[in-house]
């Protein structure tokens, strides 16, 4: 799960949904999702520095033909004199052929702030994401739930989804995690003191657990599960970044290539 201490609240997940069909081995599909858009560390970036790291961040995935959906969190759009740039990191999104989803307005945890004010969090979440999709002819219809935090008890979650569901959204859960959001924190660290050795460590760590995690979790779906995966798509969390802390997607992305993981949506 990710941590709730904003220093590592880093800005972009990558989020990696496996689906493994065991009758069909042919059928394995994998999906990127993106959280917390326009960028993790938004707060403590230039409207410059996150629509810079947005592009570094779409290049591969436009070139390699790599489906995706960014969920956001509209209140980073908020910094005065920003606004409109800020929002324009979101329009880089749409306008390269990828979706944005909802990860509510202010990335409020169901389980620390309540029912009433996580749906009114959800609601005002909408606002620019819903008006950038309807000028590119899409529609809101992807959720993610902050911190991955579902509710404290089953009453409130079953009211939770229910409320979603009205609304049109289908969640996008997470079961997998390769707890990524570890490495960006302290890969930023080393970028700033110019360690670039640290860097490459990282980075070769972080692609090491990766396939580790990959690999592992592919072999419990197929020992365990099963059944169940075949009927209820498992997810992955994997991957992530934030200002200039971005570890390159194509890494990772090779990585599924050999597991014979089909990339989908
Ligand atoms: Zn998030």
């Amino acid at each position: 799960m990710k941590p709730r201490t904003p220093q590592y609240a880093i800005s972009v997940a990558c989020i990696l949904a496996l689906a493994w069909l065991p009758c069909v081995a042919a059928d394995r599909q994998i999906a990127i999702t993106i959280d917390d858009l326009p960028a993790g560390a938004a707060n403590w970036m230039s409207a410059t520095e996150i629509n810079q790291m947005t592009a570094k961040l779409l290049t591969p995935l436009r070139e390699q033909k790599t489906p995706a959906v960014g969920f956001v969190n509209e209140k980073k759009l908020y910094k005065t004199g920003e606004v409109d740039e800020r929002i324009k990191a979101l329009s880089m999104w749409l306008d390269s052929g990828f979706e944005l989803g909802n990860h509510t307005f202010s990335h409020a945890s169901l389980n620390r702030v309540g029912l009433k004010a996580w749906e009114e969090d959800v609601i005002q979440g909408e606002t620019v994401t819903r008006m950038l999709l309807t000028q590119h002819n899409l529609k809101l219809r992807y959720f993610r739930h902050p911190y991955l935090d579902t509710g404290r008890d089953l009453q409130t979650r079953r009211e939770a989804e229910a409320f979603l569901v009205d609304r049109g959204y289908r969640i996008a859960p997470v079961t997998l995690d390769a707890w990524d959001w570890m490495y960006a924190g302290v890969y930023d660290d080393a970028r700033r003191r110019g360690d670039s050795a640290l860097q490459q460590q990282l980075v070769s760590s972080y692609l090491s657990y990766t396939n580790d995690v990959l690999a592992y979790s592919e072999k419990q779906s197929k020992d365990l599960i099963a059944r169940q995966l075949a009927r209820s798509r498992p997810h992955w969390r994997i991957a992530g970044g934030d200002s200039q802390t971005w570890i390159p997607i194509h890494h990772p992305r090779r990585s599924l290539k050999r597991s014979g993981l089909r990339l989908a949506r």
